[in-house]
């Protein structure tokens, strides 16, 4: 009891100022006063007692009993205490000085002294004022027992002298205590100000600021109360500091605080994960700060919050790094996915794959059904493809009906890693084989897919998302619905293909090209014409035969510009050859590959090359091949009659390895079929080869063309045509493909 009591003394103090001060001393002086007092008077009554002093006894008891009542009711209204106390101590001085004499004095002084500290100026002069007239009336009257020297002869000036020392201390005493209690008052009520404007800044600052002890919190205003979540401050107050951070962001926050303690100051601020009350989680830069608060060191945190910003940031990265309809991770964020899987495959030797899906057919059924179902369809696809993959592997669109799935830490060997890689492939393929429910239509749908493993040391990959795409190409014309590993056989084909194409660019621009001519003769041997046959002399390898770069280059295009060339060429020997007497009647045969000929204004351009060397129209023949006849026959058609009606002839070269009908070929303005060598060169052992030559040459002949066999090599081979009714050849056994001297030297000879 007596504890608690103490505690609601001392301690159970919410206001923290002077006037609250002055209560909490008062009552701790009528505790004490009751304690000590009751302590002294039990001794001092039954002293008194026993000298019969009874108004001393009964003074000391009614002081005690008196006290004990201020002290302990506390109800009383402070001042009604501070003035009974005063009152209590100036009877009790009144009854001593009456009783004992002079010692009551020290009584008398303490009441206005008292007065000054407990009640303030006005009561202190009030009580100096009552003594100054109590001890001289008093003390003469009663002619109280107090000698000093010089006066005892006259005791009212001994009074007065008695008076006027007392009332000198005491004045001095009390204005001194008066004096410190004003500026203490003064420092109180300064400190209050600056303690509230404080206070204000703090609660009315937008910026939530809490307080913690290091490991609970302590003070949080408004904007900290609002920002977690809670009602009032009190229901963050007590809380641990940590059930308030996400664990995420727990080794932060103690960084924060291992700072802190090392910098004593400010910490630098972190971007931490917070937990409102309800468990939502909040984005903030978190500042934390040392300080004093009622003596003790606590942490001031002031939190920033950027969710918004968070949010903004991330929905910015939405957008650049991910697939707007699938939600996947587009080709940005899957190739910044790839540099960090292949370099951590390389520091953890741990292989991965790269996969490559394509939908078979997809291009239809978007152009079909509609873009529509097409997306959900890719939507589909999305989903099942992520359903086939482990988590931490990257599922991605790269635009299209592209996707990759990479796959990391597969294995430490490249077996162990092809057999994963396999086993989700085909799980994929199994997945996209289904029907898919698109709507009301049920789509039947299929994919390709290209493997590529990476990480494997010995193998330095050179791009791993090309070779996979190789591989979904090779499974895709293995027939589609399957899947492919890369095969680095694949990978030297394409760099030499690469290396030959920028080869034949920097020919072109470089005129490396140039033609030789191979000489035709007629059933008398004699040269009637000759083919231009295209030749790179490319520096470093020499003569490059045109099966080595013909096929590339129609791929590319090249052909283009490299055909028009050669036309221009052809056409130029051909009007040189003219002018001169024994090379005027020759033929110039040129041969024309199918994508140079569809070209919209091939006709013109042959037209010009003509005109612009002047060379005879009726003596330049175009060879065309089969492949020609195989689409927009109609237009070829056209274009072949327009260029028949200047005069220009016409050969369907290597005849026999396409697939002519005979009905296009009935519509073509043809001048010559050419038997292709493939026939010629086994002609004497193989019956087939002989009956086929000899097809040849009975459908040329009712169809009124003339007919010329290539690669003839051996007289034998030549007399056996002849006897199928072959009237020309052309052949190693005549001439070989020569530079145009020399070819005009083997011919001049023959001529003359
Ligand atoms: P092609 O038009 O059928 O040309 C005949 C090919 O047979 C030539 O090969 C020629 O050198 C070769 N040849 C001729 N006589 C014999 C022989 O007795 N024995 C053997 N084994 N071969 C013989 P080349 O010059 O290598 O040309 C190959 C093909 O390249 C040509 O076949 C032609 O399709 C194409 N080509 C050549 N020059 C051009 C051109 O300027 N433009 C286009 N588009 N293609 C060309
Ligand atoms: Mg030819
Ligand atoms: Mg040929």
């Amino acid at each position: 009891m007596l504890q608690s009591y103490l505690h609601t003394l001392l301690l159970d103090v919410d206001r923290d100022d002077f006037a609250t001060w002055r209560e909490r001393v008062l009552a701790l002086f009528l505790f004490g006063a009751t304690v000590m007092g009751a302590a002294v008077a039990v001794p001092s009554i039954l002293l008194a007692v026993s000298k019969g002093l009874w108004s001393v006894a009964l003074a000391d008891l009614m002081a005690v009993i008196w006290v004990a009542c201020l002290a302990g009711y506390r109800s009383l209204s402070y001042r009604a205490r501070a003035w009974n106390l005063c009152l209590l101590l100036y009877l009790l001085g009144l009854a001593l000085l009456l009783a004992i004499g002079a010692p009551s004095q020290i009584y008398l002084l303490a009441v206005p002294v008292l007065a000054a500290l407990m009640i303030g100026l006005r009561a202190s002069l009030l009580a100096m004022a009552v003594n100054a007239l109590t001890l001289p009336l008093v003390g003469y009257w009663t002619q109280a027992d107090f000698p000093i020297a010089g006066f005892d002869a006259t005791p009212l000036m001994k009074w007065v002298v008695i008076t006027l020392n007392f009332s000198f201390v005491s004045a001095l005493i009390s204005f001194s205590c008066v004096l410190l209690l004003k500026g203490l008052e003064k420092a109180f009520a300064k400190r209050r100000d600056s303690e509230e404007r404080y206070r204000t800044l703090i609660e009315w600052t937008p910026a939530p600021l809490a307080v913690h002890d290091g490991t609970r919190f302590i003070y949080a205003n408004p904007a900290a109360v609002a920002l977690f979540g809670a009602r009032q401050a009190t229901d963050l107050i007590g809380k641990p500091l940590f059930e308030l951070v996400h664990p995420d962001s727990h080794s932060a926050m103690q960084a924060q605080l291992t700072a802190l303690a090392q910098a004593d100051g400010v910490a630098p601020s972190s971007e931490q994960k917070l937990l409102q009350l309800d468990g939502s989680v909040i984005h903030a830069e978190v500042t934390s700060a040392g300080i004093v608060l009622d003596g003790a060191h606590a942490i001031q945190v002031a939190i920033h919050d950027i969710t918004e910003r968070k949010a903004a940031q991330q929905q910015v990265q939405q957008l650049a790094f991910s697939d707007p309809l699938t939600g996947l991770p587009n080709r940005r964020l899957f190739l910044n996915r790839l540099q960090q899987a292949l370099a951590a495959a390389q520091r953890h030797q741990r292989q991965g794959a790269l996969v490559f899906v394509d939908l078979d057919n997809f291009k239809s059924l978007n152009e079909t059904l509609g873009q529509e179902l097409g997306d959900q369809l890719l939507r589909h696809v999305a989903a099942q493809l992520g359903a086939c993959v482990r988590d931490g592997d990257t599922v991605a669109r790269l635009g299209g009906d592209e996707f990759v799935m990479l796959l990391e830490d597969l294995g430490g060997s490249s077996q162990e890693a092809a057999t994963h890689a396999e086993a989700i492939s085909e799980k994929a393929l199994q997945a996209l084989r289904q029907r898919h429910q698109l709507g009301t239509f049920q789509h039947h749908g299929s994919a390709s897919i290209g493997i590529t493993l990476f990480g494997n040391p010995q193998e330095i990959s050179v791009d791993p998302l090309i070779q996979a795409e190789m591989a979904m190409y090779q499974a895709k014309s293995a027939g589609r619905n399957m899947l492919r590993f890369y095969d680095p056989q694949m990978q030297t084909a394409a760099n030499h293909r690469a290396a030959l194409e920028a080869a034949l660019h920097e020919a072109l621009a470089k005129e490396q090209f140039c033609l030789h001519y191979q000489g035709q003769v007629d059933e008398t041997g004699r040269f009637i014409g000759a083919e231009a046959l295209l030749r790179w002399l490319e520096p470093s390898r020499g003569l490059v035969p045109p099966a080595e770069f013909i096929a590339l280059a129609e791929e590319t295009g090249l052909i283009l510009p490299i055909g028009a060339w050669v036309l221009q060429s052809a056409c130029n020997e051909l009007a040189r050859w003219s002018r001169q007497p024994g090379l005027a009647h020759l033929t110039l045969a040129v041969n024309v590959s199918a994508r140079q000929f569809r070209q919209a204004d091939f006709v013109d351009q042959v037209l010009r090359a003509l005109e612009r060397s002047g060379a005879p129209a009726d003596r330049l023949k175009l060879e065309l091949t089969e492949s020609l006849l195989v689409s927009e026959v109609d237009a070829v058609i056209a274009k072949m009659h327009a260029l028949k009606q200047s005069g220009l002839n016409f050969a369907l070269d290597d005849f026999g390895t396409g697939y002519s009908s005979l009905s296009i070929l009935k519509q073509l303005p043809l001048d010559q079929l050419k038997i292709d060598q493939s026939f010629v060169r086994d002609i004497l052992d193989d019956p087939n080869d002989a009956a086929i030559a000899s097809m040849v040459i009975a459908l040329a002949n009712s169809m009124g063309l003339s007919v010329i066999a290539e690669g003839v090599e051996s007289s034998a081979q030549r007399d056996l045509l002849a006897t199928l009714g072959c009237q020309c050849y052309q052949g190693y056994l005549f001439a070989r493909p020569l530079p145009v001297t020399a070819f005009e030297a083997l011919v001049l000879p023959c001529s003359t």
